[in-house]
């Protein structure tokens, strides 16, 4: 029985090769995480971390016409408070209803952690459908019913007989994997569990009838619409622009695009297996559903890193393009392009050249974009990945080609990037969503790693991050005051020795 057959998905700790503690280079992580010693690789102390629901959620609440139930006490859904208004406004980019999204909550209680709560859920999920009249409702199944064995699954099977709405289960208690990364997985297994992913006859297509005269035409019709179609895996973190410019490069080539999971509907989501090619824009995001999908409908899949940068962009391009044997045309394009992009970005670029970047964030962005800034002329001090799966070899075998003496860490933990900003002192940092405040009052300019806001792909990304950089550098004053006010929470000893110094082999005494 494969993964896919099973209510409740696998964690990537089990599905594969995983790390979150590690200090060196990039070949010796690839090495490390090939041959599994990276797993070892453990803390004597740790700061509390993201549960890997948050990210599940972040998925599920760009769903459109959904409701989330929480099957939890009421604190793990205060997260959506802001997932919601997030959500709306990536439903207004795309043209959507920016609505926000209802949720509802058991509300598990100390008695219903004794008792078993699969009563108040069947009652919830009833409820969320007479109330909302929603297409899904995704049951979010969280630590204390998964603790207390409450079967949320079986629950769910049976409200699927009697609601309206497709009823699909998010299994994320935050402590069954080490990695916020397993969100991912999580969400896709909801999804090609819980809904449909291929059209209905009569309510998506009229079938060709055989008898038609024009039926082979139209069949031939058919399936070179279908081979040029191509669904491209988007992300919370990537933007509507990048949206639109992975659209605009790809059309360019003559195919058809499409974006799923973020931002569709039950309707959409129903075309995912009329395509010819599937796209991911992450290596660490679509595996998961991209195998399910190649396995049940047969359609191929590709993973080519982040088109961020030129010679990333090219190689990202130029991979999908080989597969309809369009690649000299998109060498072409990516030409035509880099010689414009790099006109544009040439006064920025000359602010920017030389200087000396700390980067952190997640594992694909920091490693695709360290190798983008230092073909502009950056200095790349170090990268710090927030985690490792074997998924992203590719690009950190890339890191170890082009920056083989820049330090690597495998770390998501606050207190050690204060450390390496405290001692490499760097002119910029780049990092992840989140931290621009622990940045600001340490005195340091940053920007952005990602923004759902901003552009990072392709050639007009390289020019807004380039203008976004020298934006920063010049806007110095709030940081400057804000850190002169500010005591920090650490002892100065602290800042002796390495950042990593609590990262060791877990199966070390000390
Ligand atoms: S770790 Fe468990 S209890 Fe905490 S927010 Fe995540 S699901 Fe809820």
């Amino acid at each position: 029985m494969g993964y896919y057959e099973h209510g409740i998905p696998p964690v990537r700790d089990s599905r594969l090769k995983i790390g979150d503690s590690y200090t060196g280079n990039a070949c010796d992580l690839v090495k490390c995480g090939k041959e599994g010693c990276l797993i070892q690789q453990g803390r004597g102390f740790w700061q509390a971390g993201a549960c890997h629901m948050s990210l599940s959620l972040m998925m599920a609440t760009t769903v459109e016409n959904a409701v989330i139930v929480m099957h939890a006490p009421g604190g793990c859904g205060a997260l959506l408070h802001s997932l919601s208004v997030q959500s709306a406004k990536g439903k207004g980019l795309r043209g959507k209803t920016p609505t926000t999204v209802p949720w509802l909550s058991t509300n598990l209680t100390e008695a219903d952690v004794i008792g078993g709560g699969e009563k108040k859920l069947r009652e919830t999920i009833e409820f969320a459908d007479r109330e909302y009249r929603p297409e899904i409702i995704f049951v979010v199944v969280t630590c204390a019913p998964s603790i207390i064995g409450d079967d949320a699954e079986e629950v769910v099977r049976n409200a699927r007989l009697h609601v309206n709405a497709d009823v699909a289960s998010i299994h994320c208690p935050g402590f069954r994997s080490r990695l916020v990364a397993t969100a991912y997985d999580t969400f896709y297994h909801a999804l090609l569990r819980g809904l449909r992913l291929q059209p209905r006859p009569w309510i998506d297509f009229r079938p060709i009838d055989a008898s038609d005269p024009n039926a082979e035409l139209a069949e031939k019709k058919y399936l070179y619409q279908k081979s040029h179609t191509v669904n491209v895996w988007n992300a919370t973190s990537i933007s509507f622009a990048d949206e639109q410019e992975v659209e605009r490069l790809l059309t360019a080539l003559g195919l058809k695009v499409r974006f799923f999971a973020e931002f569709s509907n039950r309707d959409e989501l129903r075309l995912v297996s009329e395509a010819g090619l599937n796209v991911s824009m992450c290596n660490v995001h679509d595996d998961y559903i991209l195998k399910f999908l190649e396995e049940t409908f047969g359609t191929p899949y590709i993973i080519a890193g982040m088109p961020i940068g030129y010679r990333h962009t090219r190689d990202w391009l130029v991979t999908i393009a080989k597969h309809f044997g369009l690649d000299s045309q998109a060498n072409a394009l990516a030409d035509y392009e880099e010689k414009l992009s790099i006109e544009a970005v040439e006064p920025f670029r000359k602010q920017v050249e030389g200087l000396r970047v700390l980067i952190c964030g997640g594992v694909v962005r920091v490693g695709a974009e360290a190798t983008a800034l230092q073909e502009l002329g950056l200095n790349i001090l170090s990268i710090r990945a927030y985690h490792y799966d074997e998924n992203v070899d590719p690009i950190f075998e890339d890191v170890a080609e082009h920056l083989p003496d820049v330090p690597v860490a495998v770390s998501n933990l606050l207190f050690e990037m204060t450390h390496q900003v405290k001692t490499l002192k760097p002119d910029l940092v780049i990092s992840h969503a989140g931290t621009q405040g622990y940045l600001a009052k340490l005195g340091y300019p940053s920007v952005q790693l990602f923004s759902p806001d901003s552009s990072y792909f392709g050639y007009t990304g390289v020019y807004h991050n380039l203008r976004k950089i020298v934006f920063e550098l010049k806007n110095n004053s709030y940081r400057d005051r804000l850190s002169r006010h500010i005591k920090l929470p650490y002892k100065q000893s602290y800042f002796e020795g390495s950042a990593f110094k609590y990262i060791k082999p877990l199966n070390t005494k000390k």
